[in-house]
């Protein structure tokens, strides 16, 4: 393997860049040239390239987003757009590459590598952290960093005037955002998708807490919870039923996608770009790097699509005696 392609794709995540530093220096140092490629599949398809040296990923370790960008392609997943695509890497001579994405991203590689039989390797990157074969994707830990200050702010106003409030976070199909940024910003409540208590419930928890005398409650709701309709319609029905409270709804939305990245994304980064490129230099292909007990290992990258992330049960146990 003499030149690797790198890029993003997908939905993006706080560490996507220092991710594309880490695999575009590891080239240089195993000196195998690196082509960047923008906006995904779509650049491929264009072929959007630019050759990428040491110091062409110069300060960016600490920038939110992705300076390679990110697309969503609806041509590559028909076989002419995927065809585009592989003439484009072979005529710049690219013999592999690394996609930095989510689970579409991912399945995009493997029909690539089935089809051509090219040489992939995966980073996650999201802030969902729903990729199996890891415990951390790139993003989720700045994600929750973000989370947990904007609902310390929220806080500070619920409590002055004695207000309940319901903070939707993102996560349409899990709730590992709402589950551990709702215990790290101490959350009175959190509904997430994987569990379902009913309203019911909700409603006697926040008539208890208001007994034993809190005055004001936070509540976490995943974007994909299903304990309302949605967030307002959620909060009609506690008002309904509990006049007491002065309930209001925040939405934090994209904001959660943005901003420099923590350290430990930093970090995880830097460990799983070096892992990519060597892994393709040992002739490993069709693989997704994670983290597992503080150690970078690969997954087979078909098992980190099909496979289903499980809900810290334990982390739930926790959040429940924090609410006494
Ligand atoms: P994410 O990687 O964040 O999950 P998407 O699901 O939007 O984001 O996938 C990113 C891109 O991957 C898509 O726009 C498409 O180009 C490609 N892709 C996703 N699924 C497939 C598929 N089944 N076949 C081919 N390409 C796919």
């Amino acid at each position: 393997i003499r030149k690797i392609g790198v890029f993003t794709s997908g939905g993006d995540s706080p560490g996507m860049n220092a991710a594309i530093r880490s695999v575009v220096r590891t080239c240089a140092y195993l000196k195998v040239e690196c082509i960047g490629i923008y906006r995904g599949y779509q650049g491929m398809i264009e072929g959007d390239f630019k050759p990428m040296g040491a110091r062409s990923v110069n300060n960016i370790i600490n920038k939110g987003g992705t300076i390679l960008k990110s697309a969503r392609c609806q041509e590559f997943r028909t076989k002419e757009g995927r065809q585009k695509a592989y003439d484009n890497l072979i005529a710049a001579g690219i013999d592999a590459f690394v996609v930095i994405g989510g689970d579409g991203s991912f399945t995009g590689a493997m029909i690539f590598n089935q089809e051509f039989d090219f040489p992939v390797i995966g980073i996650p990157g999201t802030i969902d952290n729903d990729i199996f074969g890891t415990t951390f994707t790139l993003g989720f830990d700045t994600a929750l960093n973000t989370v947990v200050e904007a609902i310390d702010k929220i806080r500070d106003t619920a409590s002055s005037h004695n207000r309940l409030f319901f903070v939707e976070v993102m996560g349409r199909d899990v709730g590992h955002i709402a589950l551990n940024a709702g215990v790290g910003a101490g959350a009175e409540e959190i509904l997430i998708p994987e569990e379902n208590l009913g309203r019911e419930r909700l409603l006697e928890s926040l008539k208890r807490s208001k007994e034993s005398g809190k005055s004001s409650s936070i509540v976490i709701v995943a974007e994909g919870d299903k304990t309302g309709k949605n967030i307002f319609e959620l909060k009609d029905y506690v008002e309904d039923n509990f006049p007491d409270y002065d309930v209001r709804v925040s939405v934090l939305g994209h904001m959660q996608r943005g901003g420099s990245p923590s350290c430990y994304d930093r970090v995880l980064a830097s460990r799983m770009g070096v892992k990519a490129v060597e892994s393709l230099l040992e002739g490993k292909t069709n693989l997704m790097v994670g983290i597992q007990d503080n150690e970078i290992i690969l997954t087979p990258i078909n098992k980190a699509i099909k496979g289903h992330t499980k809900i810290d049960k334990e982390l739930i146990r926790v959040s429940d005696i924090m609410s006494i």
